[in-house]
């Protein structure tokens, strides 16, 4: 699966907010990147096709497409990776999501479909905190909660590409939230860039705290407080740090692995208040393994989706 790369690639990465489209070159570097909303609106879902489409003729001639020889795309979804589209993606609006069919037809190059956090695994192993070695997992908090899982020297895949989706594991049930899949208690309905704040009203309101209309709207509003020194943004981090923990200790029990790559902006911009929490609650049972941050800047699905394929 994780195949050495000749050239340039091209590339699409759809996130629940911004689908990015670039080339990308053998050595992992991205060029030519350009940037647009995630269409969310309307009944037909090839609109996303039609919009990769566009973005797609923006930076590249028919003639390089061709020369690129296929197109690696990245999905904030599950996947059907043998139809090759995206399938009930929890924060984008549409059921089945074509891509490999239509944009193939369009380009007449072979497109190929994977998740975004296992395409962020690979980029991790080829070129970032994985380097090197035989198991990592790839976790990204972003507006969701994802993951990649690198085993024995191979992506995991499972039958339709969707071996990993750990922002699905159920860690909490007390508060009883529900996630973007319908499920209750899962990971991501906590602990993902959208969910936070609802978390923190939820944690307020059982505190006995105020929680209307003053309470923080966005995800970063919760960490600004914190760093003013809000004492209530404080004892909620330290709770979602609970949350947090209780996830990475499942995938540590899931997978064993040697290293763990944490992504998203969630993670990035605010590892001060996350990574010492969440270490906290980690189960000691296992082995540690080293938990870092992603050092490919948020271009890891991006560069993953270019060692799909070929
Ligand atoms: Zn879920």
């Amino acid at each position: 699966m994780l195949r050495s790369g000749r050239g340039r690639v091209l590339v699409a990465d759809i996130g629940a907010t911004n689908t990015r489209v670039a080339f990308v070159s053998d050595d992992g570097t991205v060029v030519r990147k350009t940037i647009g909303a995630t269409p969310r609106e309307g009944g037909d879902p090839l609109v996303i096709a039609r919009t990769i489409a566009s973005m797609i003729r923006t930076i590249a001639s028919e003639d390089e497409v061709r020369a690129a020889g296929r197109i690696g795309i990245s999905t904030a979804s599950p996947v059907d990776r043998m139809a090759g589209s995206m399938v009930r993606p929890p924060n984008i609006p549409f059921a089945v999501v074509p891509l490999a069919d239509p944009l193939g037809k369009e380009f007449g190059v072979p497109v190929h479909v994977v998740n975004d956090s296992r395409a962020g695994v690979l980029a991790e192993v080829r070129y970032g905190a994985g380097r090197g070695c035989t198991d990592v997992v790839y976790i990204t908090i972003s507006t969701g909660i994802g993951g990649g899982a690198y085993m024995g020297g191979r992506l995991l895949e499972g039958c339709d590409g969707n071996a990993g989706e750990i922002g699905h594991f159920t860690v909490e049930t007390r508060y009883g939230l529900c996630c973007g899949c319908g499920g209750v208690g899962h990971w991501e309905a906590y602990a993902s860039g959208r969910n936070i704040p609802s978390f923190y009203r939820a944690w307020l309101s059982r505190e006995g705290r105020p929680s209307g209309e003053s309470s923080p709207k966005r995800c970063e509003s919760v960490f600004s407080a914190a760093r003013s020194g809000d004492a209530d943004a404080l004892r909620f981090l330290d709770v979602l740090g609970t949350i947090n923990g209780r996830g990475i200790s499942a995938v540590i029990a899931a997978y064993n692995p040697s290293v763990i790559v944490l992504d998203g902006p969630v993670v990035r911009q605010n590892a001060e208040f996350i990574l010492p929490q969440m270490e906290r609650s980690i189960n000691t049972h296992l082995r540690w393994p080293a938990i870092v941050i992603s050092p490919l800047e948020g271009e890891a699905p991006l560069i993953g989706a270019s060692l799909i394929g070929g």
